[in-house]
């Protein structure tokens, strides 16, 4: 990882004036230029409004003004949350075209800290899956290896920082949203505790889970870009009233003596063994930089999955009652001045299968005959759950498994059998249940060189022994300083350009949109990693 790749680098050198935001936006357009044809992980690229925003910032610095915590910083945001005068789709047709006339807080808190919103990333259709091939407008490609998925559903965002198209970006995790993509494309990505961050704006799939957290390609650029959207907000009536904490300085924080814990249920059949092997090559090191490693047990594991696609597809059956052919986006009128029977064609053209299948799903658990069976009957073993990490938490400070059972898998390979996807989900999902803050740091890659990535969940707020966790880990872990193949292949013609050249540069660098869906890549390069400690690159 190269000193230029982290966003503490980039916002150090504007401040100082080494380098300018308008220089450091238009690398970040000309990198999405040269690879986002390939990896296709923005729906929606900022161009000029982007450089424009950078301007903004050198303005600033030359009038003497302090400049934020985030001076300069390209950050990439997951299309679930609105950008004011940016288009904001959630991956779906039914909002195709759709412009917000607000900031989500988030998004407002970055521009302050001096952030600069360089585009909008690909997903899964209103954040349902695990592999980004539900998007409406085509796969993500993992920038590791072309053929294989990024994870989901804020693949887009996982894949743009794998890809150093941005040295950080925003998602959402619903049920490991943040956290498996992250794995799959060897980043960091942070999921907080439910109610640290703001969801006002966040477009909602399954309001009671659903968090904003940041991918960036270092635990320290993470944990500063959490710092700067966490904190209480009055829109959202979900959002804790409390202290925001020192997540970057829990760093740099000894981690002797902290009590680590393996849940006895994780570590099972169904774990790809090359997973297996380098998550518990990672426990052990932790073990000899002095940190106690004991067994856990969360024996609701085995129901966490069930739990979790009764209430999460109840959640949504009513969050997305609002698409309606009225309020926003796409209106079919199937021929009819029925109301009724355009929303049903509205509904019917503007949603994919998955979330079709999910608001089936949904309105069936909440129907008057089976509320109770299954609705009610989750929400009491979602209390369960909780209570096994309330247990694990009185012997152990932070809980560490793998993210994903496996490493990335091929485009296509499991997208008939949705219930073997939603399986795959088996290690985030507990944490999100129990609304604790949880993340993914990179460990050793598989031998065909595949990103994996270790979990770390911990007491609800209790991100600093989390992140000073991660942190120490980061340290020693043999995926620091690898990068895709294909950054290290990206022409060396990502020379920032001038600020001042203007809409017609800007043009040239504004990443091709369409592709086809189906379109197998062109050049899928071999995975092998490369050695990036050279600070030949922007990112
Ligand atoms: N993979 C899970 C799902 O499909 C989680 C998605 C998410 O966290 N948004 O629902």
């Amino acid at each position: 990882m190269p000193i230029e790749s982290s966003v503490i680098d980039v916002a150090t050198r504007v401040q100082r004036g080494d380098t300018s935001a308008a220089e450091v936006a238009s690398s970040a357009l000309a990198r999405i230029a040269a690879l986002d044809g390939d990896v296709h992980a923005f729906l929606h690229v900022g161009g000029e409004a982007a450089l424009t925003e950078a301007r903004e910032i050198d303005r600033r610095r030359a009038r003497g003004d302090a400049l934020g915590p985030l001076a300069g910083v390209p950050i990439a945001v997951k299309d679930a949350i609105c950008t004011r005068g940016l288009p904001t789709t959630a991956s779906s047709k039914i909002l195709a075209g759709w412009v917000p006339p607000y900031d989500a807080t988030v998004v407002a808190r970055l521009r302050s800290a001096g952030a600069v919103v360089i585009g909008k990333t690909n997903m899964d259709e209103f954040a349902m899956g695990s592999s980004n091939e539900n998007s409406a407008f085509g796969p993500v490609r993992n920038p590791w290896d072309l053929t294989r998925i990024p994870g989901g559903s804020s693949g887009g965002s996982a894949a743009a920082v794998a890809a150093r198209m941005a040295p950080c970006a925003l998602g959402s995790d619903t049920g490991g949203s943040i956290r498996q993509p992250a794995s799959l494309t060897g980043t960091v990505g942070i999921k907080p505790t439910y109610g640290r961050v703001s969801r006002y704006g966040l477009i909602a799939f399954a309001s009671s889970l659903d968090q904003i957290g940041p991918l960036a390609l270092d635990v320290r650029s993470a944990a500063r870009v959490l710092s700067v959207i966490s904190g209480h907000d009055p829109s959202d009536c979900t959002s804790l009233d409390v202290p925001v904490g020192a997540f970057e300085e829990a760093c740099g924080r000894s981690v002797r003596g902290l009590r680590i814990g393996i849940p006895r249920e994780y570590f099972v059949e169904g774990l790809d063994p090359e997973v297996s092997s380098s998550v518990r090559a990672a426990i052990r090191d932790l073990e000899a930089d002095g940190c106690v490693v004991k067994t856990v047990t969360l024996p609701h594991t085995r129901v966490a999955v069930a739990t979790y696609y009764v209430l999460a597809t109840a959640e949504a059956s009513s969050n997305l009652a609002r698409f309606d052919g009225v309020r926003y986006g796409l209106r079919a009128n199937g021929g009819t001045r029925d109301l009724r029977a355009m929303y049903g064609a509205t509904r019917d053209a503007g949603f994919g299968a998955e979330v079709k299948r999910r608001i089936l799903l949904g309105t069936f658990v909440l129907s008057a005959g089976y509320y109770d069976a299954y609705y009610l009957k989750a929400q009491r073993v979602r209390t369960l759950i909780a209570r096994d990490f309330d247990a694990a938490f009185r012997e152990v400070d932070v809980i560490c498994s793998p993210a994903s059972p496996t490493a990335a898998f091929r485009l296509g390979e499991k997208i008939d059998d949705p219930l073997a996807l939603y399986l795959d989900d088996i290690f985030t999902l507990p944490a999100s249940l129990a609304g604790l803050p949880a993340m993914s740091v990179p460990c050793a890659p598989t031998r065909s060189g595949m990103p994996v990535g270790l979990q770390l969940v911990a007491r609800a707020l209790d991100e600093e022994t989390m992140l000073s966790i991660a942190a120490a880990w980061e340290a020693r872990s043999p995926a620091r300083n690898l990068q895709p193949s294909l950054v290290a292949a990206s022409p060396p013609d990502t020379t920032p350009l001038r600020s001042n050249d203007g809409p017609r540069s800007v043009e040239r660098l504004v990443a091709p949109q369409s592709r086809a869906a189906s379109a197998p890549p062109e050049k899928a390069r071999p995975p092998a990693p490369t050695d990036c400690s050279r600070p030949s690159l922007m990112w």
